[in-house]
């Protein structure tokens, strides 16, 4: 039995499937990693990967990127932690504040899932309406209110356990400015609106031209609080995210991963009046403050401190330019892939992103449930037959890359995808 198997069998006895969220989930086993540094990750066999997971997105610099791990030495030898406040949550919100336009002020949470659970009470506070609309197949964390379309083309909770009183809330419509506005004009109660800046699934599901800009005119004209969920674009799209490299501004923003420098936390920042809501200086209709917000390990010092190192590193932009060039080298050497091996597939993506689409050769008018289905079969193959060959290539048709990829290490991951495919499509 190799290491990773007994270790399976161990994870079985004391945790459900074995794993600490779902989409760690493999059968027959997960791998289990014992160390990474830049694009590559080792496991407990020694096996080496070459790593396009980083970390769920939020490693832009690389596994253990030494700027921010000596940050976080320096600060553990002070206190990790200690439930106060300290002067680095200050420079760290300083510098979302001068990077983010959205940003008058910020709110540092535990998670993504936290920051848009946080982004939607605000919503409903200022608006004083209960609903909210989100866009078919947008990820906005685990909880209850969002979770209701998160699965493409279904109008459900993909989830036992989530109350209808509080899906009834959530409104899901696709990508159109046009149908958004017919669905506020049928229905008042809506407040907020919710949308992944990028598209679906890190812009698996590309938004339409236009989309980001018509939508702020629309949540503007009618007084609805327009939330950019920028959990994955934030500091990878641009230094501003996608907001900035697309001048369109929402009223909140919400943020993880690249924000704490791919430490454990979250953020939210955005205008003033909305944000202040939060404000325990600042009492309204006899609640100081007039938005409950609360969460233990907000903003810790040992986070902080990597996550000020990670966004002097991010503030220039030269290290989104390397990760996006490092995809689009990944994009065209895949697509080199397809074309010889007469395959009607694509890789595409935004930014630092790759995506796979194998319906045929362009998602060009394709929906969010038609891009997201998938050949059972050969994304399985794919993803195992990439694991085994020693690339991690996050889930089974997207990833993303890194400022630590280097054009050899990317040109190595084609190669592999290459023999793998042509072992699938070949058998
Ligand atoms: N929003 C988006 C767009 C995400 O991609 C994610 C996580 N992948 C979340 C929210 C939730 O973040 P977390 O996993 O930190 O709760």
């Amino acid at each position: 039995m190799t290491r990773n198997q007994t270790l399976a069998d161990r994870a079985r006895q004391v945790m459900p499937g074995g794993v600490s969220h779902e989409l760690r989930y493999r059968a027959p086993h997960p791998i289990y990693i014992d160390h990474a540094l830049g694009a590559e990750k080792w496991d407990v066999e020694g096996k080496r990967y070459i790593d396009f997971k980083l970390g769920a997105a939020s490693q832009i610099l690389g596994n253990s990127c030494p700027e921010v791990m000596q940050a976080v030495a320096e600060q553990l030898t002070k206190t990790p932690y200690t439930g106060d406040c300290h002067a680095l949550e200050i420079e760290w919100a300083e510098w979302i504040a001068r990077l983010y336009p959205s940003a008058d002020l910020v709110r540092f949470t535990g998670s993504g899932t936290e920051s848009t659970m946080l982004a939607l009470r605000l919503g409903r506070a200022w608006s004083g309406k209960d609903k909210v609309l989100r866009i078919d197949g947008h990820f906005h964390g685990w909880h209850d209110m969002l979770i209701k379309g998160a699965k493409p083309g279904t109008n459900t909770a993909p989830s036992l356990g989530v109350p209808t009183a509080i899906t009834d809330l959530t409104v899901v419509a696709p990508p159109s400015v046009d149908a958004i506005a017919a669905l506020l004009d049928q229905d008042d109660d809506i407040g907020t609106i919710f949308v992944e800046a990028s598209g679906a699934n890190y812009g698996s599901v590309p938004l339409p031209d236009g989309f980001l800009s018509g939508i702020r005119d629309l949540a503007t004209t009618r007084g609805k609080v327009l939330i950019f969920d920028e959990v994955i674009t934030g500091f990878r799209w641009a230094p501003g995210g996608r907001q900035a490299r697309d001048g369109v501004t929402p009223d909140i923003t919400t943020l993880a991963k690249v924000v704490t420098g791919g430490l454990p936390g979250g953020a939210i920042c955005g205008r003033r009046d909305i944000m202040e809501l939060l404000d325990p200086g600042k009492p309204r209709d006899g609640l100081a403050p007039p938005v409950s917000h609360k969460g233990t390990f907000n903003a810790a010092p040992m986070v902080a401190a990597g996550a000020i190192a990670a966004m002097k590193l991010l503030s220039t932009g030269d290290v989104q330019k390397q990760a996006d060039a490092m995809a689009a080298r990944l994009r065209d050497g895949i697509n080199a892939c397809f074309t010889n091996r007469g395959m009607a597939a694509v890789a595409y993506g935004d930014s630092s992103t790759c995506h796979l689409y194998f319906g045929g050769s362009s998602i060009d008018g394709l929906t969010a449930a038609q891009i997201r289905t998938v050949p059972p079969a050969l994304v399985n193959g794919l993803r195992n037959g990439l694991l085994e060959r020693g690339v991690d290539f996050m889930s089974f048709t997207s990833c993303v890359t890194s400022s630590a990829h280097t054009p050899e290490l990317v040109d190595e991951a084609i190669e592999i995808f290459d023999e793998t495919l042509g072992e699938l499509t070949e058998a």
